[in-house]
């Protein structure tokens, strides 16, 4: 049913060998649109292919208690793979969908070079949708979203990282308010859940902890362009949960557009026109979407229309013009002002499923899609939420017991629902967050990231240039001898090199998973091989080893190198 080849090569079409003979369904995404779809189709007679970049599925709305070191990653990420195992007719696979070709069937995903191109008969696109910067991406860097767990994990970081560095600071007598002013852009569900969970980590869990700094006097601030916070729930539900989070001792600014975003703060312009600055280190993006560019590559082929955030127009039975196989859900529609919400997503992908089981059984076409609103809900504090439910508006405790249940009910798997009950304790009743851990890596690899692909991209750009030898050593001095060393690597994948270099005798190739990998694994490999300098006492027997024949050679005969070799 797939193919997999090189990134960039001709895409072939699959080989009749590969498929079953039942009818092909692709799922694009592990949400709760992908996820909920293959599942629904369990029982129809098809093989399922779901492919998504992540290995996961994400339940989004818990990510803020990630961030704010309530729940684990993995109480809200299970893996897809163990999710679906007992599923014999779906099967997992890791990439990012880059390419969608509507008139040959074929989904093309890539996942660190490799290709793999994926044919279908039905198609299900759940991709879901990013953060949205409103046109100023360079935002990001200093003010980071809350999509993915990585976002998540940085958030946590540097959440309790402002709160570590304002102690060493105010041991050292300074000025520390930048550190101890938390804002967040964007007062719906997420920021209203983010501004309580930071306000509550001050005024109450880590109250003791620290001796140089009162946390108590940490500001939060809440940021929003809207007139009201929670705009969706209507202006009696707004304006309780306002005042329930200044209860609490957050700031809420409304009609505050942020005009700028840098390291040490953000500008926002009030309606009056008058301009703020705020000292902040740590600031939370928690405003605007952006669906997935696959749906822009569906309307380039379909001319459906996109709206302002990206969302694709589909037919009212959620295919696409011209493609009734081709069906789109969740996030990435726009259609009958739906909105982004989990249900959305579910519902659409459930209806999906059941229409391409009733086209196998030769049923008639169901009625349009029509959404079932269950009702929204957002918590402002331990004890604290709001809920709307057809006519019934409900908030405070009865409200926080509701969404409560909800949330336990919809969190995937049963060894997460008792660990996420074990630790709501904890956090609820108790004072202590459990997961409060937070590595270097997590707040600065995402940045780290993007300087390096920028880099990269540069020295690309060096390369080509008739100056590229006065380029490449000017690199070459300014930049740290490893960090140049990936830098490379990813110039070879940028660049698209054929094959990589063959290794030098005092040189090994290492796989993807740090294992060493033999001469003619390394001929075969796509574009990324990375070479370690080899321990000069080994150079000898690899030598020794690479002049054999290549069916001779045994692998891993030599030892590993000592920690430290290269
Ligand atoms: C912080 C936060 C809190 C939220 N709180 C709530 C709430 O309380 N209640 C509620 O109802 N809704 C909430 N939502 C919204 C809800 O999570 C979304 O509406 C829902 O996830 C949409 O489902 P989806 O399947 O369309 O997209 P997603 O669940 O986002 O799934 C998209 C999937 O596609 C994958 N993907 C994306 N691009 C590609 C690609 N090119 N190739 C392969 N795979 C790809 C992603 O990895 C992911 O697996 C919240 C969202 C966020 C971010």
């Amino acid at each position: 049913m797939t193919q997999t080849g090189s990134a960039g090569a001709d895409v072939p079409a699959p080989t009749p060998a590969e498929s079953s003979g039942r009818h092909r369904v692709v799922v694009v995404g592990s949400g709760f649109g992908g996820l909920f779809g293959t599942k629904a189709l369990r029982r129809s007679d098809v093989d399922v292919t779901m492919v998504a970049k992540t290995t996961h599925h994400l339940f989004q709305p818990l990510l803020y208690q990630v961030a704010t070191g309530i729940l684990s990653e993995g109480e809200i990420a299970p893996p897809t793979r163990e999710v679906l195992s007992r599923q014999g007719n779906a099967k997992v696979l890791l990439g990012e969908v880059t390419d969608i070709d509507l008139e040959r069937r074929l989904v093309t995903s890539q996942v660190l070079g490799r290709e793999t191109v994926s044919a279908y008969d039905s198609l299900i696109v759940a991709a879901g949708a990013g953060q949205s910067y409103f046109g100023n991406d360079h935002f990001a860097e200093f003010a980071p979203g809350m999509k993915s767990i990585d976002d998540a994990l940085e958030l946590r970081g540097r959440i309790f990282g402002a709160f570590e560095m304002a102690e060493l600071g105010a041991t050292r007598g300074e000025d520390v308010d930048h550190l101890l002013t938390f804002v967040v852009v964007g007062a719906g569900p997420t920021g209203v859940e983010m501004a309580g969970q930071i306000a509550e980590l001050a005024h109450r869990t880590l109250r003791r902890d620290f001796r140089a700094i009162n946390t108590r006097t940490a500001r939060v601030v809440l940021v929003d362009a809207a007139g009201q916070v929670l705009p969706p729930f209507g202006a009696k539900l707004g304006e309780k949960t306002k005042k329930e989070l200044e209860k609490l001792g957050v700031e809420v600014k409304l009609g505050a557009m942020v005009t700028d975003v840098d390291e040490r703060g953000l500008d926002m312009k009030h309606r009056d026109g008058t301009v703020e600055r705020i000292e902040s280190v740590c600031k939370i993006w928690a405003a605007g979407v952006q669906a997935s560019p696959l749906a822009r590559t569906l309307s380039e082929q379909t001319g459906a229309p996109l709206d302002r955030a990206g969302r694709i127009g589909v037919n009212p039975d959620l295919t696409l013009p011209g493609h009734p196989e081709v069906f789109v859900v969740g996030d990435m529609i726009a259609l009958d002002n739906l909105p982004g919400v989990a249900q959305v997503a579910i519902q659409g992908a459930k209806y999906a499923a059941k229409e391409i089981d009733g086209r196998i059984k030769g049923k008639p076409s169901q009625p349009p899609f029509k959404y079932f609103d269950k009702g929204s809900m957002a918590t402002i504090s331990r004890f604290r939420a709001v809920a709307m439910i057809g006519k019934l508006r409900l908030t405070g405790f009865i409200a926080w017991l509701m969404w409560l249940a909800v949330h336990l009910v919809y969190i995937t798997g049963f060894k997460n629902r008792v660990t996420a009950v074990l630790h709501w304790f904890v956090s609820f009743l108790g004072r202590g967050r459990s997961e409060r851990t937070a590595t270097e890596q997590q707040i600065f690899a995402r940045s780290a990231l993007s300087r390096l692909e920028r880099g990269a991209q540069d020295l690309v750009e060096r390369r080509s240039s008739p100056v590229a030898g006065r380029g490449a050593s000017a690199a070459s001095h300014e930049t740290p001898p490893a960090l140049l060393e990936v830098a490379r690597h990813r110039v070879r994948l940028l660049a698209g090199d054929p094959l990589p270099r063959p290794p030098r005798q005092d040189e090994e190739p290492l796989g993807l998973d740090g294992d060493t990998v033999g001469a003619d694994q390394v001929a075969a490999a796509p574009r990324l091989v990375v070479l370690r300098p080899l321990d000069p006492r080994l150079t000898a027997q690899v030598a020794e080893r690479r002049a054999l024949p290549v069916g001779q050679r045994q692998r891993g005969r030599h030892p590993r190198p000592t920690a430290g070799a290269g």
